[in-house]
């Protein structure tokens, strides 16, 4: 008889969770994992996937717009919301197939129901305890509304994902990934959008130029963004909502989006009280292996707050599956985790801010350019897009690559690689471009910028 009833019960099938489960499955281990809700995760179901079909939904109306300028007549366009969404709650219901399929083709056991550690070895779900040489947490994390009277009559993007309507007035607050992306997608589709942010410019932790050029972008795109402004307040009103900011102004809505921050699943989950170290905000402590403080229970993806993102949760899970039941010990580089933001215009990086690497000490060139892309010639739209690298003075070693522009994450993607490959600034130099293309610039910039102090003194 074996000791336990699995090799490993995974909690929460996510990204994270369903890469670990299926590498540790195709290692010989025995496998379930248990989900509360359905297969596939925050990314699939409520996150990455369907945000980023609305973005190109909406964007089209931007496509239609700059069509007149290539010789295009198109009559009054009109948007299908509930037919937006029909269509992708379609393809999430493919994808969702496709991710039970994955786990039963691997073999791993699937349990539909809430599990909770009750043992560093054991777990309770649908009512009967099972127990697991190891646990694996991959619960992810869940949206946060901030404690201001009226915050129930708030949605978050889970919701804004599946609203019936789309609301013709929306205050949207906070100025991370998630605000400035619904905000470009609810204004593309033709809501008016105000955007409250309570610090002085959008995407804190981002480069300086990429904040403040991405606002200037989003502000074009008729974005009511408000910097030191936060709400207050939400009253529910004859004429819909209305929010009342810190500036004492109220404005009416229809509807109001917080997109202010995610925090781990940790809850309900009975960690802490097995042994399981949690960082104030609940995320679960783990080491480079992500191996929590009791030795049998590990923890990927969202649920520790490391780098939020989906192929960091994916590539963390594998790591640990190889490691755990593969014989691979692997751990999972976070250096150089390139990332985008779908806005509209798009940001892409990879590597250090500006900000980041002078905090660190390290002298810089900088490069940097801004252009109207060559469609916008004849689109006439009045776009920008800007490029710019960090590059260590002393090695030439590129330490960062930042984007705003049209495929910014696309164009981001393949300098990721050269930047794991230790690529210098002279071996972007010795790239030839490909003309006519936005990305070429990467491989021409030649003229460094001014350093701060000149900068200063000009
Ligand atoms: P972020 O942490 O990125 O941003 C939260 C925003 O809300 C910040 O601007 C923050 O301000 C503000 N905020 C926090 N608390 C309050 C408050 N009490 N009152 C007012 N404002 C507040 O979270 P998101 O929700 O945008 O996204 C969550 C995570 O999901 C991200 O960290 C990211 O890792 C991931 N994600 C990734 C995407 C991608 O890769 N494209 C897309 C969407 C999400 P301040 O800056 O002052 O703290």
């Amino acid at each position: 008889m074996p000791a336990h009833d699995y090799d490993l019960f995974v909690i929460g099938a996510g990204s994270g969770g369903v890469r670990a489960s299926r590498i540790a499955a195709g290692h010989g281990a025995k496998v379930a994992i248990a989900e509360a809700w359905r297969v596939g995760g925050t990314c699939v179901l409520r996150g990455c996937v369907p945000k980023k079909l609305l973005v190109y939904g909406s964007h089209v109306a931007h496509d239609i717009e700059d069509a007149a300028g290539f010789g295009w007549t198109i009559g009054r366009a009109t948007h299908d919301w509930p037919k937006l969404i029909a269509n992708k709650d379609k393809e999430l219901d493919r994808l969702h197939g496709v991710y039970l399929k994955l786990l039963s083709n691997a073999g791993v056991e699937l349990i539909e129901g809430e599990a909770r550690v009750v043992a560093p070895d054991a777990v309770e779900v649908n009512k009967k305890r099972v127990t697991a040489r190891t646990i694996l947490v991959a619960t992810g994390g869940w949206p946060v509304i901030p404690d201001i009277p009226g915050r129930q009559l708030a949605i978050t993007s889970n919701e804004a994902l599946d609203l019936k309507h789309r609301p013709e007035r929306i205050v949207i607050v906070g100025g991370g990934y998630i605000a400035v992306e619904f905000a470009g997608i609810f204004a593309a589709l033709g809501s008016k959008v105000t955007q409250l942010y309570r610090g002085e410019m959008i995407l804190r932790g981002f480069d300086t130029d990429v904040r403040t050029f991405l606002a200037d972008e989003i502000r074009k795109k008729d974005i009511d963004l408000r910097l030191r402004t936060d709400a207050t307040r939400i009253d529910s009103t004859m004429r819909g909502l209305a929010v009342t900011l810190t500036t004492g102004q109220v404005i009416d809505a229809d509807a109001v989006m917080m997109a202010t921050g995610r925090a781990p699943n940790t809850k309900k989950l009975g960690l802490a009280e097995v042994g399981v170290a949690l960082k104030p905000n609940g995320a679960v402590i783990v080491d480079e292996w992500s191996r929590s403080s009791m030795p049998s229970i590990y923890a990927v993806g969202d649920v520790t707050d490391r780098i939020n993102l989906t192929p960091v949760a994916i590539a963390e899970g594998h790591a640990f599956a190889d490691t755990v039941f593969g014989g691979k010990p692997r751990k999972m580089d976070h250096a150089n985790v390139p990332s985008a933001v779908f806005s509209q215009p798009s940001v892409s990086v990879v590597g250090l801010s500006e900000d980041a690497a002078r905090a660190k000490g390290i002298a810089l060139d900088i490069y940097r350019t801004s252009f109207r892309p060559m469609k916008h010639t004849l689109s006439g739209r009045d776009e920008r897009m800007l490029m710019k690298l960090v590059v260590e003075r002393a090695t030439d070693r590129v330490l960062g690559a930042h984007m705003v522009g049209a495929d910014a994450p696309e164009i981001i993607q393949g300098l990721a690689v050269a930047m794991k490959a230790g690529a210098t600034k002279a071996d972007f130099d010795a790239t030839i471009g490909i003309h006519p293309t936005a990305a070429e610039e990467f491989v021409t910039m030649r003229t460094k910028t001014a350093e701060p102090a000149a900068k200063a003194a000009e």
